[in-house]
């Protein structure tokens, strides 16, 4: 089963969740979950990672830092990042990025 990424139009890739499975972007933080669940373990929710990254002002007063947007027509060296744990606890934290000028967005980590 395919599916696409409504904000890049890239396909998404089926990942394991804290809970579950879900489709996720790998060139911006767009991520979906499945309903179906994986197991009956208890993790924290994942609910607030998709509200912060999926609402429509999940951008607005984000703080900008120095870096490259990676898309070559750009170049702008500044950016909006946000830091979020996506994965279970002892991770790190996955951090996106969403380019000043052009709008790009990418994650590290
Ligand atoms: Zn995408
Ligand atoms: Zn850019």
């Amino acid at each position: 089963m395919l599916m696409f990424c409504p904000i890049c139009a890239n396909v998404l890739v089926v990942e394991e969740g804290n809970n579950c499975y879900r489709f996720a972007c790998n060139t911006c933080p767009y991520i979906r979950n499945m309903t179906r669940k994986l197991t009956s373990r208890r993790y924290p929710k994942l609910k607030e990672v998709d509200d912060v990254l999926g609402g429509a002002d999940a951008w607005k007063n984000v703080d900008n830092t120095e870096a490259n947007c990676p898309k070559e027509s750009c170049e702008n060296d500044r950016a909006y990042f946000m830091q979020i744990q996506t994965r279970s606890a002892d991770e790190p934290m996955t951090t996106f990025y969403k380019c000043c000028k052009c709008g790009h967005r990418w994650k590290d980590g």
